[in-house]
């Protein structure tokens, strides 16, 4: 369809304000779910043929996510799109004061490849939720997921109400000269600055979900078994191609050896003998991106793994030892399954070491010490942390999900996605029954000594 007139009909569609009644944005998320929920076969084996996922991750990881989100938002929405009454100040009293939360209108959103259901439809949820039209740029690096989703949503939504347009870079640019009211966008830290330059243009409200280096610290005092555990699984899973998966280690000197030895042991219980069927490994996504990774590996610091397979797209579990700052895998975001594992002196070095990058989206700690987590948290900025386990704290929708600066910019999740698709209307209320003399002139002694004490 094309762009200029899709975007016109959601416009049209919205200054109806069919979509700022309780009863039509339910409805709505209801049958998303309902559609999800019997179509479920076909969007695991539409994943399935883009890169090998198995239906268990991508229950897990997105479709379960998903339907929490659906349930959470339909369970409170009445109450978080109802004006909120606040106090009045002196100054506007007699009166009342409130805020209303009105959609921005029609929102564009940008999603990626890693969890392709999860992020373009939780997004796509908050943006229904809060009263907005939707229009959805899956990735083009996930085809079939890309098609499955369009089917999907254009067969069973107005188009001038929900619509999935498919394309690459190209649409992408079309869509971006459009004036959207909001913009959601979900990728790499280059792409999101390209998308605030084009949303700057029409002074579009943007939320950007991006990517970075998340660091985990494991401190002296943390057992070995569960921490080895909880690391490995949050970086294999899906082949390491996850946003807020660990990037890289920072290990207390005293545990460095044991944390190796640990680490090796849980990555080879995960892998089992058949890597090519592991239900948390997919393949890695393109050949481009399995060539950026093989970059990345530098032989003579492979620990344990560092196998590439070019035919099946799998790179085996690596870890990687002795690394500089200056090294290829501590130079960028790695987005695949190689672990550089780095010791540390004290927590100064570790601070050291974190600094050295843009602030990441995620941060994980390994210890029992409360002030050693007291520490990171007040010293350390990051999007989002969890403390003794890895990724666990995007599952939870009542925490807000983003980063900053260099990591995103805005959050979602629960109601913290109502808010980034609502703007926030402020209303003060008056009577006229009561004019105090005070604002006008002429301007006396009497006056002036009133302001100061009715103003302050
Ligand atoms: P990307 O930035 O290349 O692509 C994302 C989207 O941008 C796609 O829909 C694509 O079509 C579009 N796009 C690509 N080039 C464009 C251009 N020149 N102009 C306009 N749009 C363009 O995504 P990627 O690099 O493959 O994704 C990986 C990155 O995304 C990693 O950095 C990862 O950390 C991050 N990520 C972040 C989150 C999060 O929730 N914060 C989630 C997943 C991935």
């Amino acid at each position: 369809m094309n762009i200029d007139l899709l975007v016109k009909k959601q416009q049209d569609f919205f200054a109806t304000g069919q979509t700022r009644a309780l009863p039509f944005r339910i409805a709505q998320l209801r049958k998303l779910e309902q559609l999800l929920r019997q179509n479920e076969a076909q969007l695991y084996e539409a994943i399935d043929q883009d890169f090998k996922r198995s239906d268990y991750l991508t229950y897990i990881t997105e479709l379960s996510i998903i339907y929490h989100e659906i349930k959470t938002m339909i369970a409170k929405l009445p109450r978080w799109a109802k004006p909120k009454r606040v106090p009045t100040n002196l100054a506007n009293m007699p009166g009342t004061s409130y805020i209303i939360p009105e959609p921005y209108g029609s929102a564009l959103i940008i999603g990626t490849w890693n969890y392709p259901y999860q992020l373009s439809l939780m997004p796509a949820i908050a943006a229904i939720a809060a009263g907005n039209t939707v229009i959805i740029k899956p990735s083009e690096l996930t085809p079939r997921v890309a098609t499955v989703l369009a089917d999907l949503i254009n067969n069973n939504f107005e188009s001038d109400f929900f619509h999935v347009v498919n394309g690459g870079v190209e649409t992408v640019t079309e869509l971006l000269k459009q004036r959207f009211n909001k913009i959601f966008f979900t990728g790499s830290t280059a792409i999101g600055k390209i998308v605030m330059r084009a949303a700057a243009e029409h002074l579009t409200s943007v939320t950007l979900e991006l990517g970075g280096k998340s660091p985990v610290v494991v401190w002296k005092d943390a057992p070995l078994e569960i921490t080895a555990r909880r690391i490995a699984w949050g970086k294999l899973m899906n082949a390491g191609q996850t946003c807020v998966a660990p990037d890289y280690l920072l290990v207390h000197h005293e545990l460095y050896e044991p944390l190796l030895a640990a680490l090796k042991q849980e990555f080879a219980t995960i892998l089992g003998d058949d890597l090519s069927n592991n239900e948390l490994f997919p393949r890695i996504i393109n050949q481009r991106h399995l060539e950026r990774l093989k970059r990345l590996i530098e032989p003579e610091k492979v620990y344990y793994g560092g196998v590439v397979d070019e035919v099946e797209r799998i790179i085996s579990p690596t870890i990687m030892v002795d690394v500089a700052a200056t090294d290829p895998v501590m130079q960028e975001e790695i987005f695949g399954p190689i672990l550089p594992v780095i010791k540390i002196e004290n927590e100064t070095e570790a601070v050291a070491w974190i600094r050295q990058y843009p602030q990441p989206l995620s941060f994980y700690l390994f210890t029992k010490d409360k002030r050693l987590i007291k520490y990171f948290n007040s010293t350390i900025s990051y999007g989002g942390a969890t403390i003794n386990d890895t990724i666990m704290h995007l599952c939870n929708n009542n925490l807000p999900f983003g980063g900053v600066q260099d990591s995103g910019l805005g959050n979602y999740h629960g109601k913290f996605g109502f808010d980034t698709f609502s703007h926030f209307k402020s209303v003060q209320e008056k009577v006229l029954w009561f004019d105090p003399p005070l604002k006008y002139l002429p301007i006396t002694d009497w006056k002036r000594k009133l302001a100061r004490l009715l103003m302050e």
